[in-house]
């Protein structure tokens, strides 16, 4: 079964060893799909141009960021840019025949455009014009098979495709994690979420409560409530992943020897699609990206 990778971009996240697992399980003849994130080198660039990040909050209080059209353009050269190649060089370096390609490419992910977003701003709700997000809503699995059965290992970043409702596209911004999780449900696979924490805790400071699997929709639950910032939309992304027809999710740390082969074996905090029984037909959680 393929395996869907996501790397995170928080600072202290270290891709080598996850890169360095990557190239054993394709030795091994295992299919696997990188995907990343990348907000931290973002925002990061984004100060060197001197511009501040917007974060909005909708009014169900998920944070997510505000891309006007000089974000996507610094978006459109660190993620598909820098990040992409970096990663596709040192698997080349791994002997792995990586290939990147951003949400835009042969139409991989593809979605609705959401150029207004209803945000929170001090209690206030608003609408917000010119944001540069979409869901995506159809993954080109045809395009990663076909790559896979090459023996090439896709590596993709965010921006996606973005239909525009007069016509046309737009490279638009979506959140790394749904990436992901779209492309694991498109091909069935197993989706490892790598972050800078060994999985979700209990409580949030303290790996020691690190919930082991959530298998039922009450395990799920405690999982839901365990969740803060961040985390959040990582669970939000697992669910949707289940979903769309992925056969797991795992969450659990990148900083380790062989992190993705470990939370393949049940290290890290995996959630499987029993916890969908009560509630599959639920409208998701409206979000900005
Ligand atoms: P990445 O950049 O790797 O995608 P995020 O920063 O988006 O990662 O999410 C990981 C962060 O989520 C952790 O560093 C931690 O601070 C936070 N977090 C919130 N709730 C929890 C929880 N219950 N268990 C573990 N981490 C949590």
């Amino acid at each position: 079964m393929t395996t869907v990778v996501k790397i995170g971009g928080a600072r202290a996240v270290d891709p080598e060893g996850a890169l360095a697992d990557v190239a054993s399980l394709v030795e091994a003849d295992e299919e696997v799909v990188l995907t990343h994130g990348g907000s931290t080198a973002v925002d990061e660039t984004l100060a060197e141009l001197g511009k501040e990040p917007t974060y909005v909050e909708t009014p169900s209080g998920v944070v997510g960021r505000f891309t006007d059209e000089r974000t996507m353009d610094v978006f459109k050269m660190v993620m598909p840019g820098k990040l992409n190649t970096d990663l596709v060089e040192s698997l080349q370096n791994e002997g792995v025949d990586a290939v990147g390609l951003s949400g835009t490419d042969g139409k991989l992910l593809e979605g609705k455009r959401k150029s207004a977003v209803r945000v929170k701003e001090n209690g206030k709700k608003k609408i917000k014009r010119g944001d540069h997000s979409g869901t995506i809503e159809s993954v080109n699995d045809d395009l990663l098979e076909t790559l896979l059965s090459g023996g090439y290992t896709p590596v993709v970043s965010v921006p996606v495709l973005g239909r525009e409702k007069g016509g046309g596209y737009t490279a638009v911004n979506a959140d790394a994690d749904r990436a992901a999780a779209a492309i694991a449900g498109a091909l069935g696979a197993n989706l490892v979420v790598l972050t800078d924490v060994s999985g979700i805790y209990e409580n949030p400071d303290d790996e020691s409560t690190r919930i082991d699997s959530a298998a039922t929709p009450e395990e799920f639950d405690a999982v839901t409530d365990a969740a803060e910032g961040f985390m959040t939309k990582k669970v939000m992304a697992a669910e949707e992943a289940l979903e769309g027809g992925a056969a797991s999710v795992t969450v659990a740390t990148a900083n380790a020897d062989e992190p993705i082969t470990s939370a393949l074996a049940g290290e890290g905090t995996t959630i499987e699609p029993g916890v969908l029984a009560d509630d599959a037909d639920a409208e998701p959680e409206e979000t900005v990206q």
